[in-house]
């Protein structure tokens, strides 16, 4: 059987170069697993017989990439690719940067020190699939399988055990019996693997188009490496009539209902962590977890520092796990309110996640929440058409005002613009300049 891919121009001006050099060349990872697949590779990767030396004689504009790991880039018409020498990895330092490596000039020894099957093969238009693992096979299988012995691999470099589960669930494939035993048998091992590189798997999971095999991380026993209060929130029943989930179980099914982005899905994966420290149950047995979203908040903030997160991603998770509870009654005012804890700009995505989180929930919570949120929704356009006032940037008097009309700048002030816009989140149409310093005046004579 011989596969034919399509393979961009550049791409097979790189192979010919090479190869008219007398040198072989081929595609190889995961841009020949995608264009099997018939999805677009994010990168086209070429590995040749060429020592980075030789590749760079052969074309005019090539930057260092690697070059000691043995990559050189090569820019063609301001598209780079990159060019690596056949290789054997010692220790990975990170997913693509072993301590040291040893070049080669066979490609089956590069094939060899590859993760799985469908990512270790290799492709010239010429020579067709060099397919040494059964790849092929397995991608019609839909199959993670390690190269070689499981055990090996996973020793070498124990991130590939979240690359499986990653795998697994960007293409909604299942790791096969052997692979999967050796997983579970080498979670510990995560415990030396950096947390850049954890964060970048655990992320792809959680992004991707099935972000459900996520429990492939509890049944192998990662979680309880990387992440034990996700196997507490399993643990934890809700005993009132607003769920008809345990905590973790909850947690899975807002994961996959909020948009495949990277600071919504880990919001969702950590908005309702909280409830683990805030259990209580009544008089008449149903539990309550007052405050559980500021310890999710809390939660959050640390975990992401931990896994070495930008500011950025860490302070809207924590936004987002703080209000996901926000209490609405479908009036403007309160949507105002809320609007003006997290920002206009934030306020849509917030929404998306208490939708995603009440379809989570009982048919009763679902039947309670959710007409709600589509007048909140409506709300919300409502008052940015109307550009209703929700920041002290936007209240029609400043600090230079109150300071005109006689008031000495200081912490009063602070409190006095503050209680305008708590009053003019009240009465929108109060939001003028004369009316408020009107108040201002009245209220301190
Ligand atoms: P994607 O780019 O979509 O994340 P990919 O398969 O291209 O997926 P990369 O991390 O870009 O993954 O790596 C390219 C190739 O390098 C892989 O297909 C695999 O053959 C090899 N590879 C990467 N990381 C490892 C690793 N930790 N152990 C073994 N082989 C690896
Ligand atoms: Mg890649």
């Amino acid at each position: 059987m011989s596969v034919s891919l399509n393979i961009p121009e550049n791409v097979n001006i790189i192979l010919k170069i090479l190869k008219e050099a007398g040198y072989e060349a081929y595609i190889v990872g995961g841009c020949v697993r995608d264009a099997i697949l018939g999805r677009t590779p994010g990168d086209w990767d070429i590995t040749t017989s060429a020592m980075p030396e030789e590749v760079k004689t052969l074309f005019r504009r090539t930057i260092d990439t690697g070059i000691k790991h043995g990559t050189v880039t090569v820019l063609i018409r301001g598209e780079g690719y990159e060019v690596t020498t056949y290789r054997i990895d010692g220790e990975y330092e990170d997913g693509r940067h072993p301590k040291q490596v040893t070049f080669t000039r066979s490609l089956s020894e590069d094939l060899l020190r590859r993760d799985f099957t469908i990512n270790a093969m290799a492709y010239h238009p010429e020579t067709g699939l060099v397919d040494l693992f059964g790849g092929e096979a397995d991608l019609k299988a839909r199959t993670i399988r390690a190269v070689g012995v499981p055990n090996d691999r996973f020793d070498e470099d124990a991130l590939r055990i979240l690359r499986a589960v990653r795998f697994s669930a960007q293409l909604d494939f299942e790791i096969e019996p052997a692979t999967l035993q050796s997983i579970a048998d080498h979670a510990e091992n995560l415990r030396l693997i950096s947390a850049e590189r954890i964060r970048v798997e655990l992320t792809k999971t959680l992004v991707s188009d099935h972000p459900e095999k996520f429990m492939v991380f509890h049944d192998t026993g990662i979680t309880k490496v990387l992440f034990p209060e996700f196997d507490q929130m399993l643990a934890m029943p809700q005993e009132n009539p607003w769920h008809c989930y345990n905590v973790g179980r909850h947690t899975m099914e807002v994961v996959k209902g909020v948009p495949a982005d990277p600071i919504l899905r880990w919001a969702a994966l950590l908005h309702d962590v909280g409830k683990l420290w805030t259990k209580t149950i009544d008089g008449e047995g149903k539990a309550h977890f007052y405050g559980h979203a500021k310890k999710s908040a809390e939660f959050a903030g640390d975990f992401l520092r931990n896994l070495k997160f930008d500011n950025h991603t860490i302070e809207m998770v924590c936004l987002f796990a703080r209000h996901h509870d926000a209490w609405f009654d479908g009036s403007d005012k309160v949507t105002r309110r809320v609007i003006s804890r997290v920002g206009k700009e934030n306020f849509p995505a917030l929404l998306q996640i208490a939708r995603a989180d009440a379809m989570a929930k009982s048919d009763y919570a679902k039947a309670q929440l959710l007409p709600k949120y589509d007048r909140v929704e409506e709300g919300y356009y409502r008052i940015m058409a109307a550009n209703q006032c929700t920041t002290l940037k936007e209240l029609a008097v400043n600090g230079g005002d109150l300071i005109k009309a006689g008031i000495k700048p200081g912490k009063e002030m602070g409190e006095l613009l503050q209680s305008l816009l708590t009053h003019v989140i009240e009465y929108p149409e109060e939001n003028v300049k004369e009316v408020l310093l009107e108040r201002t005046l009245s209220s301190r004579s």
